[in-house]
């Protein structure tokens, strides 16, 4: 398949990965929107939010707490973004799911 986070889970694509294990991958955005911008992924090929089921759906509660978990080491104690892009109006890009988690600045909302 011509994904290419498939293809950094399985290390084609190199990537400067900052948190591993048996079900997700976490690494720095390679176009980075704040200080601390890392995308926390499935190892598992899921294409959008839109494909999450009872079945598969356990990973996105563990990329929470991953999340929360390079929270703290990257020292966001004042807060966050944990964002999703969601199909084509959502601004998804990458058809693999993936939660940008973002700090380090201060965020606007509603984002445009
Ligand atoms: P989306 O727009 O789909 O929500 O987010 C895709 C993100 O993936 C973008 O922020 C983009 O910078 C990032 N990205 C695209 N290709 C690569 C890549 O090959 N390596 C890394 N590290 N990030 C990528
Ligand atoms: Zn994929």
């Amino acid at each position: 398949m011509d994904c290419i986070f498939c293809k950094i889970v399985n290390g084609e694509i190199p990537s400067a990965k900052v948190y591993e294990d048996d079900t997700v991958v976490a690494f720095n955005d390679l176009s980075p929107q704040a200080p601390v911008h890392v995308l926390i992924i499935p190892k598992e090929h899921i294409a959008s939010c839109d494909e999450v089921n009872e079945e598969n759906c356990a990973v996105v509660g563990h990329i929470f707490a991953v999340a929360a978990k390079i929270a703290k080491e990257k020292g966001l104690s004042n807060g966050y973004r944990i964002v999703n892009n969601c199909g084509d109006e959502g601004g998804q890009t990458v058809k693999h799911l993936h939660f940008h988690l973002m700090g380090g600045r201060q965020f606007t909302w509603p984002a445009g």
